[in-house]
């Protein structure tokens, strides 16, 4: 590969050329590798993988195969590390590469915990190199869509907002079953979904409560329910399922003047508002051995049905951010004191877990 290839032209324009490498070329290391193809002023120059296997199939790809992390390390061509091993080896990679002066992406979950990113950030800051994780999920239209009519106040005051993830396969039989490793669905889809939530809704958070399930593993949770309780008095219910044979809805909205459902990552759902005045004349619904006025379905004059307000995206604007940040002219998107704040939410949602208590926060 011709890494003297600094400059490149586009549109007339020059642009440095950031040259990457992949440290863990598995699954995640594999897409990113993908992803990075479409954007234009950055490269990825190599891989290093502790398997054999994968430095072959990287090769198969065309990469440079580094022999080692310090050999990485020691070439001066690279300005960024790419990080896609394992949770917990997260922090080591990402502090030696820090301190050898390069800049670092780092997959999700950051750390284990947030005293790890502490020291991470603290190094950063010492060498004045950029580490950002990549925090993909706040490009998910599903997101960016709920987030729209969160924010566009659609529905008028919210007081509940609930998020989950359904799947019926348990967790995936690798490093994830493992505590050692950082598994467990608290940290893999917890830091996702908290992220999204915590970038929505504006406000502190008072209490936290969370329960953890162990269906199909005893070492980690393959599941999670957590409630969060924000300043104002609304909640936030966040759920992962592994032994969901039936998926609920991936968001559910609820506000005093309406309500929202997304249905799947399709974007299947829709937004049911009221319309005007009061209903007046409700006619009970007779259930099999009851009476109700409370629960009796809304007359189709009083409510009218919108469709969502569906957003696009390019999750490979978060590359673009990170090489336009380095180059000076953007700000970084996903900053260290929101994934801080989002570690520290995890730190005491794995309390309250073990405690069965809910717990303050801010
Ligand atoms: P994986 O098991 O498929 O790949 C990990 C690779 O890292 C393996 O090839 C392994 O040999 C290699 N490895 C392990 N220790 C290493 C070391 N010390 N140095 C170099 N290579 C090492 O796992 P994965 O699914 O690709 O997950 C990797 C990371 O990506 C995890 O942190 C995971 O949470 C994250 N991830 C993020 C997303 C996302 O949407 N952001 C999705 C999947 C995985």
């Amino acid at each position: 590969m011709n890494v003297t290839d600094y400059i490149h032209i586009q549109g007339g324009f020059k642009m440095k050329m950031y040259h990457l490498v992949i440290v863990g070329f598995g699954g995640m290391g594999n897409e990113h590798h993908e992803r990075i193809k479409e954007v234009d002023g950055l490269t990825v120059l190599g891989v290093y993988d502790i398997k054999e296997e994968r430095g072959e199939y990287a090769k198969q790809k065309g990469l440079k195969v580094y022999e080692s992390l310090d050999c990485v390390l020691a070439d001066s061509k690279v300005d960024i590390i790419l990080i896609a091993t394992p949770n917990d080896s997260h922090k080591e990679i990402a502090i030696k590469a820090l301190k050898a002066g390069k800049n670092v992406i780092c997959e999700k979950p950051v750390t284990l915990n947030s005293v790890e990113l502490v020291e991470i950030i603290s190094v950063a800051n010492q060498y004045h190199k950029l580490f950002v994780v990549h925090q993909n999920r706040r490009w998910d239209e599903d997101f960016l869509t709920i987030k729209k009519i969160y924010e566009e106040n659609l529905l008028g005051e919210i007081f509940t907002i609930e998020s989950r993830v359904h799947g019926s396969r348990g967790i995936p039989g690798d490093w994830r079953q493992k505590k050692e490793h950082g598994g467990g669905m608290l940290l893999d889809w917890g830091v996702h979904i908290l992220d999204q939530i915590v970038l929505m809704v504006k406000e502190k958070i008072k209490k936290v409560y969370c329960q953890l399930t162990h269906v199909t593993n005893d070492e980690v949770d393959d599941g999670f329910k957590l409630i969060l309780t924000f300043e104002s008095g609304k909640t936030a219910l966040l759920e992962v399922g592994t032994s969901n044979f039936i998926s609920l809805p991936r968001w559910y909205l609820l506000g005093n003047n309406g309500s929202a459902i997304i249905e799947d990552w399709s974007l299947n759902g829709k937004i049911l508002r009221v319309k005007g005045s009061e209903e007046k004349d409700i006619v009970p619904v007779r259930t099999a051995a009851g009476l109700t006025k409370t629960m009796a379905p809304r007359r189709k004059d009083t409510i009218f049905e919108e469709k969502l307000p569906k957003q696009t995206a390019d999750v490979t604007d978060f590359y673009r951010n990170v090489i336009n940040t380095l180059s000076g002219q953007e700000q970084i998107q996903v900053r260290n004191e929101q994934v801080l704040r989002v570690m520290r939410l995890i730190d005491t949602a794995f309390q309250s877990a073990q405690l069965q208590q809910v717990l303050d926060f801010e």
